[in-house]
């Protein structure tokens, strides 16, 4: 009745920068994936997946505890907590499951947790399920978060928890004020990293290393299923008593099957490409820039800054997604993103920027939006 129902479209070709659409034409270009480095069917991480599948078979059929743990398996969360430059790492078969076990483990009735409004549904779900005492901080506000951390001093323990990056709008939290805050009411940081890991900052660490607070966010938690090969499966990075006590208590790390082989090794290949070179990382930085801009030049209003989320903000519901759905007959699919996922009154088209991504590509989609921006008086 409120129109909010949600269809899926079907693929009939690997995730790409071009796709095939059951039912639909071949040639459609893809700019609603979190596929931001194009690691989703690069042949390396393929092979590398073919390889794990082949030598250590389809499944465990076990939880990690009991036989559920392979060298793969370890070798993975030590190239992570490398990555990271953390000590220790523990893999879950999502971020959201890492997002639903982290608080829980963590946190008791003694302690807080502060967090803010516009994080993601899991560390919500994850924050709902612990005892902490919890407090909402107004979206990327410090006042109102400095204001909740000197409330939160009675507390034994504080836990200030943000996304680095937020995939509604693009924009990127303000750790290093954050972590400033951390320092002077005694608190914790943690950020889950999903839409950041793998491309932002100089070497692709995320959002600490773009901010310069590596040394001070004290965990992370964030997916395989984005950028570093796209498969599934998620992990928390940081001190190793955490990653310690998380394999003694974290609850979708006890009680659900360990991460398959072959998306073990898709991951831990994506990962290597990653650490040999960041050229695929800044490429698509430059690609970010050139969708950024020329939208800009053609009248469009983009959300947040300098990062491949971008979207193109519309206001009005319908005009979004008539919109999205005259970019699709143009060729480009492209997502409407109305309320309740965003506020009322803020609709958007997401569009989401790729590695690869040819400026042909990028050239055409501004093209496309300008076509259908004037055709339905989103321009003049
Ligand atoms: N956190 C954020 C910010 C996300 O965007 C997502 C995925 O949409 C998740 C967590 C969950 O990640 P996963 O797909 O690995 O469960």
């Amino acid at each position: 009745g409120a129109g909010t129902w949600k269809s899926e479209r079907v693929i009939a070709s690997r995730q790409g920068p071009h796709l095939r659409l059951v039912g639909g034409g071949a040639g459609i270009m893809n700019f609603c994936a979190n596929n931001y480095l194009g690691l989703s069917s690069h042949p390396e991480v393929i092979r590398a997946a073919v390889e794990a599948l082949e030598k250590f078979g389809a499944g465990l059929s076990s939880v990690r505890f009991i036989c559920g743990t392979q060298s793969i398996h370890k070798d993975l969360e030590e190239k992570i907590a490398r990555f990271h430059q953390r000590e220790d790492a523990i893999l879950y078969a999502s971020c959201f499951d890492a997002n639903a076990g982290i608080f829980e483990a963590l946190l008791t009735p003694e302690d807080a947790v502060l967090s803010d409004e516009l994080n993601h549904a899991s560390i919500i779900d994850g924050i709902r399920l612990c005892k902490a005492n919890k407090y909402r901080y107004k979206h990327m506000d410090m006042q109102d978060l400095e204001t909740k951390l000197k409330e939160a001093q009675k507390y034994r323990l504080r836990l200030v928890a943000t996304d680095g990056a937020f995939s509604m709008d693009g924009d990127i939290a303000p750790l290093r004020e954050i972590c400033q805050l951390a320092q002077k009411y005694d608190a914790l940081v943690f950020i889950d990293e999903c839409h950041a890991t793998g491309f932002l900052g100089p070497s692709g660490r995320g959002t600490d290393e773009l901010l310069g607070v590596m040394d001070k966010v004290t965990i992370i938690n964030s997916t395989l299923g984005k950028a570093l090969g796209g498969a599934a499966g998620g992990y928390t990075t940081g001190p190793k008593p955490l990653i310690d006590l998380l394999r003694q208590r974290s609850r979708p790390y006890l009680f659900s099957n360990s991460l398959p082989p072959a998306v073990v090794g898709c991951a831990s290949k994506a990962l290597d490409l990653l650490m040999e070179s960041n050229a695929i990382a800044q490429s698509m930085a430059a690609k970010t820039q050139r969708f950024r801009s020329k939208m800009a030049a053609a009248g469009f209003t983009i959300s947040g800054k300098d990062h491949p989320i971008c979207p193109v903000m519309l206001g009005d519901a319908r005009l979004a997604s008539v919109m999205a759905e005259d970019m699709l007959n143009r060729g480009i699919y492209v997502i409407g993103f109305s309320y309740p996922v965003v506020p009322k009154g803020k609709a958007r088209i997401r569009v989401q920027i790729s590695a690869v991504h040819t400026d042909e590509d990028i050239d055409r989609c501004v093209e496309a939006f300008t076509e259908v921006g004037r055709k339905h008086g989103a321009l003049p």
